[in-house]
């Protein structure tokens, strides 16, 4: 299984979205950062999206962080 880059003409996946996707991502971790993906293995993310998703993790990781001190 290859994660990265993508082909031409793939759209993103996330519901309304529609732009074309330039990562690919396991839908897993997409739909734990909370963005709304279908139920297929792979998710595909546009550039906005993906920046989303990158942001997201980061939030989730900070909030782990303080959940490990308290
Ligand atoms: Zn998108």
């Amino acid at each position: 299984m290859s994660l990265g880059r993508i082909g031409k003409g793939v759209k993103c996946s996330v519901s309304g979205c529609g732009q074309d996707a330039v990562r690919s991502l396991s839908a897993d971790k997409v739909r734990v950062a909370g963005l709304r993906v279908g139920s297929e293995r792979r998710a595909y993310l546009c550039k906005e999206h993906y920046k989303d998703y990158k942001k997201k993790t980061k939030k989730d990781k900070q909030v782990e962080q303080w959940r490990y001190k308290a």
